[in-house]
């Protein structure tokens, strides 16, 4: 009896080309929805799946694998990875993969957008012209905070910090950062300097957090980090919603205590529209879209793909987050 081919799950449409190197070597199942795959569908699916090909919005935990006999590799199109228990997966010698380096440039962009955006109050000042109430042109209204020339504090001044550093030089900043260890090619070749975490907070007028989200860095920005920074200081969070304490930010936002908020991702995910957040004026959230170009998605949804090419003709795929199991 011929073999039946392995079974790929995707769970969102994808540019077909960036899926049709799959269909040559496997069935490829595909959710052919915009929404995110329900989980008892996506249970139901894994029950015969060796690679699945996931979103962030996919959580990946023991209780999934258990239900997944055949799962061999799961290529997450993200470069971040926290909707994923590695240790679980790893336990089991799945493989995990992740497409770093393609969305770099695109979530650098977005990031200094939001920074740019809540410093000039563009968001605030698109509300006002739609709700026809365009402020009579005056010397002293509408008026924002310089970019250029400031200070920029990067927490976590990885591939995505180093491309907002590049920008930054255009714009004449001082580029301070905190990381575990030093990013001796960035001090190098960006000028950028490693600062401890109080001294980022209490000197920058950005603070741009850009780190992964784990145990380690989940509420990483509360309270009393909010406290060290300035009051004309900006908070901008284009990594993953849980590293700033949401209830926490509301309060220093409503009380002045910072002078604003820009965030492509929020906790929850998506923000109710209720959310108290969504009431202040110096808090601008856009619906985590940092690597939400055309040419970037493409080239995640080709990367994700091409790492399950390759695990699955025997070759070692090109980025995995757990080589160990390889
Ligand atoms: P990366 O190259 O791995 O950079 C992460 C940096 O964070 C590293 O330099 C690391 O340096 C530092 N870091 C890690 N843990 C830290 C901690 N506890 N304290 C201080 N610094 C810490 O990753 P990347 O490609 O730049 O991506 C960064 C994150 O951005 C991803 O994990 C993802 O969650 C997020 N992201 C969001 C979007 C979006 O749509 N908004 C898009 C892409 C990525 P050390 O190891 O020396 O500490």
């Amino acid at each position: 009896m011929a073999q039946q081919p392995p079974k790929i799950y995707v769970t969102r449409q994808l540019p077909e080309a960036a899926l049709a190197p799959l269909r040559t070597c496997a069935a490829l199942s595909v959710w052919e929805s915009e929404q995110a795959v329900s989980r008892e569908t996506l249970l139901h699916e894994l029950r015969d799946t060796v690679a699945l090909l996931s979103m962030v919005t996919e959580r990946i935990d023991d209780d999934l694998l258990d239900r997944a006999p055949q799962l061999r590799i799961v290529a997450n199109m993200a470069v971040g990875y926290d909707n994923v228990d590695v240790p679980a997966l790893t336990r089991r010698n799945i493989v995990l993969t992740n497409t770093p380096g393609v969305l770099t440039e695109t979530t650098a962009d977005l990031t200094f957008a939001l920074m740019l955006g809540i410093a000039r109050r563009i968001g605030e000042g698109e509300r006002r012209v739609r709700a026809g109430q365009w402020p009579v042109w005056s010397p002293f209204v509408f008026l924002g905070t310089d970019v250029h020339h400031a200070t920029l504090g990067i927490v976590g001044l990885g591939r995505i910090g180093a491309a907002v550093a590049r920008r930054a030089q255009g714009f004449d900043m001082r580029v301070i950062y905190h990381n575990r260890g030093h990013n001796r090619e960035a001090e190098e070749q960006l000028g950028c300097t490693w600062v401890d975490m109080d001294t980022l907070l209490s000197e920058s007028d950005f603070v741009v957090v850009l780190v992964p989200l784990g145990p380690e860095t989940h509420q990483l920005i509360s309270t009393p980090q909010l406290k060290k920074m300035k009051p004309t200081a900006f908070l901008v969070n284009a990594a993953r919603g849980p590293i700033v304490d949401a209830r926490a930010l509301h309060a220093a936002l409503r009380d002045k205590a910072i002078a604003g908020a820009a965030l492509d991702v929020t906790d929850p995910e998506p923000l109710p529209a209720d959310d108290p957040l969504l009431t202040l004026d110096n808090c601008l959230v856009v619906p985590h879209v940092g690597s939400a170009s055309i040419a970037t998605r493409t080239c995640m949804a080709t990367l994700a793909a091409e790492n399950i090419a390759a695990f699955l003709s025997g070759q070692r795929p090109p980025t995995p987050v757990n080589p160990e199991v390889l």
